[in-house]
């Protein structure tokens, strides 16, 4: 599946999607709506599904809440969204799943954060229970440890014996080994009491990228439970995006990371998808999925001084994303084509022959052509000022002829081409997509 090897992990099912093992790198995201609005809730979750979250964790924080779990899984059943909702406990989540069974039910898998459980006696107790209920419902359980809410008893437990060392280590690696020494240590206690272990997911989410790095390195190595990953408060936007690729990026390119989510803070009435987008684009530019068409476009410079280049890539950019959905279903494996759009003749023929589709436009002071290369050979050269239009049409047929395998898509591509350049490239364009 990568160019990299992945590390082991033992697979775990969460309803029907397999996580672990052979299975690909799942999107995770979380809905930001009060769940007590069943309502609200089953539509963000919709959404999230609809843009590519395999798995949505909502939050189950009081007895409102608990009490539409069930409502929200029928809801999402109603209108065929299969996407296995995960319940995110914290302090109460004990009382919470006793006090409803349905919600039990109805979840597929349950997060426990081991600093959240309770303290001092209550803590074990409360997470024994919540334990032996996964048990009970035969559920998958992510023991979530995060930086923000680490088990403050082992934290000064560890701290103290470091304290007493010759020589002691920094308090920034005691606090990374704390939340290790969390997760595992919660991950033993779970199969001490039943949990099989092929039903632990493992978290530690820590809100620094190296913070990040340095952890989920040592939980990899330290165990096979499948890992999910994630910076915590990411942050908003450019920030968010920037850090969340570069912590989960570096872990997944060394083959560490079976689930990710991008914690994104959206903007106030802002859009929740983004977050199951960002993550899609991590996964595919690393090459572990692929999601949607993809566009290379170089940045274009000062050879660039029309705006034709920027507008022809965001067009073909908003073209793929408006039709991907379609296409996947109609056409499979159109979700790989790469599309290239190059600003002048520098890198512009060498680019687009490097992918299934390519054009080269004209820089400042070039003729006013553009070179089209359909898998890597010269298929026509468009001119004038239907350049735009003239390569989109193109594109549609490339994609029915290439993944439609369809001998009449075929022949409209070689007629469009031969309509375009009078027949001299068509023949070899045709050859080439043999
Ligand atoms: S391909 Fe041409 S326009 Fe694009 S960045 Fe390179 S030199 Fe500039």
């Amino acid at each position: 599946m990568t160019a990299f090897g992945r590390r082991y992990s033992r697979q775990v099912r969460i309803g029907h999607v397999a996580v672990g093992g052979d299975a690909p790198v799942r999107v995770q995201a979380m809905t930001n709506t009060d769940t007590a609005d069943a309502r609200a809730t089953a539509e963000q979750v919709a959404a999230l599904a609809l843009a590519g979250a395999e798995l949505v964790r909502i939050t189950v924080n009081d007895d409102d809440a608990a009490a539409q779990v069930a409502a929200i899984r029928d809801e999402l059943d109603r209108r065929d969204i299969a996407v296995p909702l995960v319940g995110d406990f914290h302090f109460n989540g004990h009382r919470l799943l006793a006090k409803h069974p349905s919600c039990a039910e109805a979840l597929a898998k349950y997060r426990i954060n081991p600093g959240n459980v309770g303290r001092g006696s209550k803590r074990d107790e409360n997470f024994a229970f919540m334990i032996e209920t996964a048990c009970r419902y035969g559920k998958p359980v992510r023991i979530g440890v995060n930086w923000g809410s680490l088990d403050q008893a082992l934290l000064a437990r560890l701290m103290d014996d470091n304290a007493r060392l010759a020589q002691p280590a920094d308090a920034a690696i005691v606090m990374r080994e704390a939340l290790v020494a969390s997760a595992l240590d919660s991950a033993a206690r779970a199969l001490e009491l039943g949990l099989p272990a092929d039903r632990i997911v493992l978290s530690a989410k820590v809100s620094k990228v190296p913070d990040l790095v340095a952890v989920y390195s040592t939980l990899a190595a330290r165990c096979d439970y499948p890992l999910h990953l994630g910076l915590t408060e990411a942050g908003m936007g450019l920030k968010g995006i920037v850090a969340s690729s570069v912590a989960l990026g570096g872990l997944l390119q060394r083959g560490i990371g079976d689930t990710i989510r991008v914690s994104l803070t959206p903007e106030p009435g802002g859009d929740r998808t983004r977050e199951v987008q960002v993550a899609q684009q991590i996964l595919q530019s690393l090459g572990l999925r692929s999601f949607m068409p993809t566009v290379t476009s170089c940045p274009g410079c000062g050879r660039t001084t029309s705006t034709v280049f920027q507008e022809l890539a965001a067009r073909i950019e908003a073209h793929l994303q408006t039709h991907r959905h379609a296409w996947r279903t109609r056409y499979p494996g159109s979700e790989t084509l790469h599309v290239a759009v190059m600003g002048c003749v520098v890198n512009g023929p060498g680019e687009s022959r490097l992918a299934p589709i390519g054009i080269s436009l004209p820089g400042s002071g070039e003729r006013p052509v553009a070179p089209v290369y359909i898998d890597g050979k010269h298929a026509t050269t468009l001119h004038g000022d239907t350049i735009a239009d003239d390569f989109m049409h193109l594109i549609e047929d490339y994609v029915a002829a290439r993944y439609g395998s369809d001998a009449q898509a075929r022949q409209r591509l070689e007629n469009s081409l031969a309509r375009k350049e009078g027949g001299t490239h068509a023949g070899a364009a045709a050859h080439a997509m043999e």
